[in-house]
């Protein structure tokens, strides 16, 4: 099933997600139902917020990057109750868009290598480090089940100068090649 995606303005995406049990009804059909409907959107990481479902839940997908980075290909995972325990003190600028923001690029600081835990969608539970592309979009998901979204990170002038397209965004004013939604 392909969700159609919250856009900024709609209140769950400012909500904090909560953890999800093993019981969780449907586990796995979830994941893939957000591994679809981030492909049917272009998307190379989809958070369940996102969806309208506030739960700590996202999932990556980087392979449209791996003629640049080849070990990309088999960056398809789920996430589940993750937690990034440690970070790189050097924060690295990358450019960062968002399905909830249609048509906004801004440049962000993160840092650069990260440490994570999480259960994947059969709860069995990994611990890895991330670097580059992955590290970028596992930290940009990883605000989303926070109710973050990356315009929070920009300096006071550069959010002053985005308040009218997010205002527009907002009031549905907006063009977008995927299923999208608001409140
Ligand atoms: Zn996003």
């Amino acid at each position: 099933m392909i969700y159609p995606v919250y856009v900024y303005g709609s209140p769950i995406l400012r909500k904090e997600a909560e953890e999800l049990t093993a019981d969780h009804p449907e586990l796995q059909q979830l994941a893939a139902d957000m591994h679809d409907t981030m492909r049917a959107s272009n998307g190379v990481g989809l958070a369940a917020p996102q969806i309208g479902l506030p739960l700590r839940i996202f999932v990556i997908d980087l392979s449209p990057y791996a003629d640049e980075e080849p070990h990309l290909a088999k960056s398809k995972r789920t996430f589940i109750n993750p937690e990034i325990y440690d970070e790189s003190d050097v924060e690295v600028l990358m450019s960062e868009g968002c399905l909830s923001l249609p048509g906004l690029n801004e440049d962000v600081y993160r840092p650069e290598k990260i440490r994570v835990r999480w259960m994947d969608e059969n709860f069995a539970p990994h611990d890895e480090e991330f670097e580059g592309h992955e590290a970028r979009v596992i930290q940009h998901e990883y605000d989303h089940l926070d109710g973050k979204l990356f315009v929070d990170h920009l300096s006071a002038l550069r959010k002053t100068m985005m308040r009218g397209k997010l205002s527009s965004i907002s009031k549905g004013k907006y063009s977008a090649k995927y299923k999208t939604r608001q409140k």
